[in-house]
């Protein structure tokens, strides 16, 4: 199970000037004042994934980059221990514990019966064991689609289509928060920080409670080069429409995720993810794929949305 009042930085691709303790499960540890935001692999990943975008995708939408980027790390903003009621009511949507997730459980419609099914599975904490990135992506997914439909129906010259375009731009901003914390392997597994301390480790996996912020903050800045994250984008495959098929793509961008955990932990204890010596290219090649696998998987979300709402 996730350990209990264990501290992480939560955050995925936080960039440098982040406060290095924010909690992901649980209460946070010390005072955290919210400095001001740089890039990092969250703006990053926004950037590569309008990079993709078919040249039929709204002009507006893709004028937006710089936009989207700021607001990739937005949901990250709202983790604040001194607004309770906000940071309760938000802080388990950037994770998926799938170790916690009874078999099945994510077959559940929506995210209500899904926290059912963890109480009824005996779940030790469900609001926080198990984590709501999945419903989060397709609650946000459900959204844009529905903006972009309105938009569609608007006239041109009307002023609620100009207030339609910045829902659009803020929906999509916020969905790719989620999309790219559900590409980093830490935000899919209980060994979010170091090796959970209750599971056995005959791999010797670094239990080092520094591990999460070490790797997507402190190594993306130091040796990931943003245009090799371009290159390493894929092209939008085809169109999401059906909410089967959605529901299937999200859950497969998680489970590749989760997939790489242990290799997240190998290449540390092998080769590590030190930010200030030299990095090797199985640890940049690693991280690379990860980030570009965020973006992708944005840039089929968006195009998703926009082609859902004219069918
Ligand atoms: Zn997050």
């Amino acid at each position: 199970m996730a350990a209990a009042g264990a501290v992480i930085t939560g955050v995925f691709w936080m960039p440098s000037s982040t406060p290095a303790d924010v909690s992901h499960h649980a209460g946070l540890a010390g005072d955290v004042t919210l400095p001001p935001w740089g890039f990092g692999a969250h703006e990053m990943g926004s950037r590569a994934a309008v990079n993709r975008l078919p040249a039929v995708m709204p002009e507006f939408f893709r004028d937006a980059r710089h936009q989207l980027a700021w607001l990739n790390p937005e949901p990250d903003r709202w983790r604040d221990r001194n607004a309770n009621e906000m940071d309760q009511a938000w802080t388990y949507d950037h994770y998926a514990d799938l170790e916690n997730v009874p078999t099945g459980a994510m077959d559940a419609p929506d995210r209500f019966i899904f926290l059912r099914l963890l109480y009824e599975a005996g779940v030790a904490r469900p609001e926080r064991d198990a984590g709501f990135v999945y419903y989060r992506i397709l609650e946000l997914h459900e959204r844009l689609t529905t903006s972009w439909r309105a938009w569609r129906a608007a006239e041109p010259n009307d002023e609620q289509r100009v207030w339609l375009e910045q829902r659009i731009v803020q929906d999509a901003g916020l969905l790719g928060h989620y999309v790219m914390d559900a590409s980093q392997p830490h935000h899919t597994t209980i060994h979010f920080n170091g090796w959970d301390a209750e599971t056995p480790n005959p791999e010797d996996y670094t239990t080092d409670r520094d591990f999460h912020s070490r790797f997507e903050r402190f190594f993306v800045d130091a040796h990931i080069d943003e245009v090799t994250v371009h290159q390493a984008t894929r092209a939008i495959p085809n169109t999401i429409i059906e909410l089967d098929a959605l529901r299937r793509a999200v859950r497969a961008h998680i489970d590749a995720s989760h997939a790489r955990v242990a290799e997240l932990y190998r290449l540390d204890r092998d080769v590590g993810f030190a930010p200030d010596a030299p990095a090797h290219p199985d640890a940049v090649a690693f991280t690379v794929e990860r980030i570009a696998s965020g973006s992708s998987m944005l840039a089929t979300l968006w195009w998703s949305a926009w082609v859902a709402s004219g069918v």
